[in-house]
């Protein structure tokens, strides 16, 4: 007997075919199914999609030839996917515009495609054998209830448990800085685990790297109870077979709680009950490569899917869930059932927030005097202060005052940053270094200077301003800088945070990868030095993370409810009365949130109006120009193909913000709908026109549904 299957394999990006081939077998397969087989001189992974109900039309060859069906070369020993994880893959696929074949085989552990069928039996074998004893693990009642009842839980912690108990979501758990919302998501998982002996529960985190605590306290309520095995982890930062184990273990059902970023969404877990997406307005939740999809939309897609329940948490949720969470008679969607812990755990109050008019103070001031007093104050009681900045390196430009040279990158439309450090220019976007030339490269003169300036310059500039000042034990002041640049080696992030939480920094300067997340016990001053920047982007969601990134940089002061009262937020700007800042001193997210919200329905833009972004990539900006203008003037023929075109907008194609990068040319183009799908649809069919527009000079193109930055 032999049977006929539909097989996806890797396909690259933009394939027509959809990556899904016909190969034969004399075997019965189950859909789902791993298998290899051969393509041309290769032999590939492929997965079992749908087998066909009779033998497929023959095909023939450019030169007339029937083409013969190959039959595949084994059936991997692995139990097959679900048909869940299937629709998920394809769902992906079909909503982001990119081939069933790449997106299917990005979703799996990239060592899965090198191996063959006796090297799998070989690592199911040992992997089963490491997990045994797990699967006589405790599972003794009275240790669990006490594993679970360990902390006595806050009203607002009790009400929300109690509805994800009960209801069935999607919930938005809208919880400030420090009210316990990691507890309620352990508290889920736990129940979850305990309803079901087979449940299985994703948490994910935006990146693993800066929360370290939450998978040791996932680990620390889960293992006792479940065993060592029952928690994995899955991140882009892990080997290829510590993602393949990590895999395997969540699709064979041994892992019960999968920890991961973005990539763990596409996880396969045979019984999924709960998801969890920890800080859910975090951008990196969007793929920036391949499908652009994004893994906290594809959770509550999956959610709906698998009848899973699904909490998105965060003190800043993204305007979108916001919305969504919102009830229908205050202009919401009602989608998300919202659920709020407004108050700190030990009853922490969030900190007094203090602008700065730096019109106010001369010209070229870094620190302002009434800051520098606050956090000299700080130290002398033996307190921290975090202060963000968001430019690493010394001055983002370095300047001929003579000629007005400036250090642009030869191959970029930006500017080479000056580190002063290791004494370089780089380029933060093609990473092109060279020494600092000793005069201008232009005119010779020896007298170049620096303008504005990043994290060294005040790590410098604060040392020099404080250097006067004492600890409580007579030592001096201590400043660590956390950026890229310092945390480039393996775990050297860890290492400069355990400085900070061990109270051997006194000071701690950084880019905005310190404002988010950390638990930091004994800070009890933030402040931004210098954030207007965003009030004036031409995005539509920079204020939206403006505010969202203050408001979590404030929630790192005062979470000892001890030092609550007197915990301050600091903002230098030249816009004290800028709505945004109004709010921020109010801590008044919701009143933010409905303001922006207002303006963009005026605008039709996300939530109430739907956007893809096309990106071109080419030789020259004419190129990447020509071929999006090529790209929407066929779009016009598709008028009758596509249901509701009438409401597809096509703007003109523009240079992108940083228009080159390493020598290539950058372009876009907006397309806009008010209907999701009318805009699908369009996409859809305009596919094939992207794939048949041809431009000379182009290098790529890709398509960004629900982009984030514009
Ligand atoms: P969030 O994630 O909302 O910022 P966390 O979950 O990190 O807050 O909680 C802040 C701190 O409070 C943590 O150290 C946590 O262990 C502690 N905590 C949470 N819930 C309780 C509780 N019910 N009683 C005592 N401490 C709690
Ligand atoms: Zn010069
Ligand atoms: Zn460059």
């Amino acid at each position: 007997m032999i049977y006929w299957y539909s097989i996806v394999v890797q396909t690259p990006a933009h394939s027509p075919l959809a990556g899904l081939l016909t190969y034969q077998s004399e075997q019965l397969l189950q859909v789902g199914s791993f298998v290899r087989v051969p393509l041309g001189s290769r032999e590939l992974l492929g997965v079992v999609w749908h087998q066909l109900d009779s033998p497929p039309e023959p095909m023939l060859s450019k030169q007339g030839k029937e083409i013969e069906v190959k039959a595949i070369t084994a059936c991997l020993g692995i139990q097959a996917v679900s048909s869940a994880w299937l629709k998920l893959v394809s769902f992906t696929a079909h909503y982001y515009q990119r081939s069933l074949g790449e997106v299917a085989l990005a979703a799996l552990p990239p060592q899965l495609r090198t191996l063959d069928a006796l090297q799998v039996e070989r690592r199911l074998k040992r992997q089963t054998e490491r997990t045994k004893p797990a699967a006589t693990a405790i599972q003794n009642t009275e240790l669990s209830e006490n594993a679970i009842d360990n902390i006595a839980l806050q009203a607002e912690q009790t009400l929300a448990t109690a509805q994800i108990s009960t209801e069935s979501g999607p919930f938005l758990l809208f919880g400030a800085t420090g009210s316990g919302k990691t507890e309620v998501y352990l508290r889920a998982a736990l129940e979850a685990l305990q309803r079901d002996p087979a449940a299985q529960v994703l948490m994910m985190v935006p990146e693993i790297n800066l929360t370290p605590q939450l998978e040791d306290r996932v680990r620390e309520r889960i293992c006792p109870l479940y065993g060592d095995a029952a928690v994995v982890s899955l991140h882009s930062g892990m080997t290829n077979p510590q993602r393949l184990k990590s895999w395997l273990a969540a699709h064979m059902g041994t892992a019960r709680v999968v920890l991961g970023t973005r990539m763990a969404i596409f996880a396969s877990m045979p019984n999924l009950k709960l998801i969890v997406v920890d800080e859910e307005h975090d951008p990196s939740y969007k793929s920036q490569e391949g499908a652009r999809y994004s893994a906290r939309d594809l959770a509550v897609y999956r959610g709906k899917l698998e009848h899973a329940k699904v909490i998105l948490g965060s003190a800043t949720p993204s305007f979108e869930s916001w919305h969504h969470s919102s009830a229908a008679s205050d202009g919401g969607a009602g989608r998300y059932m919202r659920l709020t812990m407004a108050e700190r755990i030990g009853g922490g109050v969030l900190p007094k927030v203090i602008t700065v008019n730096m019109e106010h103070q001369p010209k070229k001031t870094v620190i302002s005097p009434p800051l520098l007093n606050a956090i000299a104050e700080r130290i002398a009681r033996g307190e921290q202060a975090m202060l963000f900045l968001n430019r690493r390196g010394f001055a983002p430009v370095l300047h001929c005052g003579d000629c007005g040279w400036k250090s642009e990158c030869p191959h970029c439309s930006a500017y080479r940053v000056f580190h002063k450090i290791d004494r370089t220019l780089r380029c933060h976007h093609c990473g092109f270094t060279q020494r600092v030339p000793r005069a201008c490269p232009a005119c010779g003169n020896l007298d170049i200077t620096t303008i504005g300036r990043g994290t060294e310059q005040l790590e410098e500039q604060l040392a020099d301003l404080l250097s006067h000042v004492k600890r409580p034990d007579g030592a001096p002041v201590r400043i660590s800088r956390i950026d890229a640049d310092t945390t480039k080696l393996k775990g050297a992030l860890q290492q400069q945070l355990a400085e900070v939480h061990s109270g051997e920094v006194d000071v701690l300067v950084g880019t905005q990868m310190i404002a988010k997340g950390h638990d930091f016990r004994n800070i009890t001053l933030v402040a931004a030095i210098n954030p207007d920047g965003a009030l004036f982007s031409s995005d539509f969601r920079a204020p939206e993370r403006l505010f969202s990134l203050l408001m979590q940089a404030a929630g790192r002061a005062g979470r000892e409810a001890s030092q609550g009262a007197a915990s301050e937020m600091w903002v230098q700007t030249h816009h004290p009365q800028h709505p945004l800042y109004l709010a921020l001193k109010k801590h008044d997210y919701s009143g933010f949130a409905a303001q922006q919200l207002k303006e963009r329905e005026m605008a039709a833009m996300s939530p109430f109006g739907y956007s893809a972004l096309v990106r071109a990539e080419a030789r020259t900006q004419e190129a990447a120009q020509a071929f999006l203008t090529a790209a929407s003037e066929s779009a016009a023929d598709l008028a009758d193909a596509v249901p509701g075109f009438e409401h597809i907008t096509l703007y003109p194609a523009v240079p992108m913000t940083i228009q080159r990068i390493a020598n290539v040319e950058r372009a876009q183009m907006l397309v806009e709908s008010h209907s999701r799908k009318a805009l699908q649809q369009f996409l859809s069919q305009w596919q094939g026109v992207l794939q048949a527009t041809k431009q000379k000079g182009m290098i790529r193109w890709a398509v960004d549904v629900d982009p984030l930055a514009i």
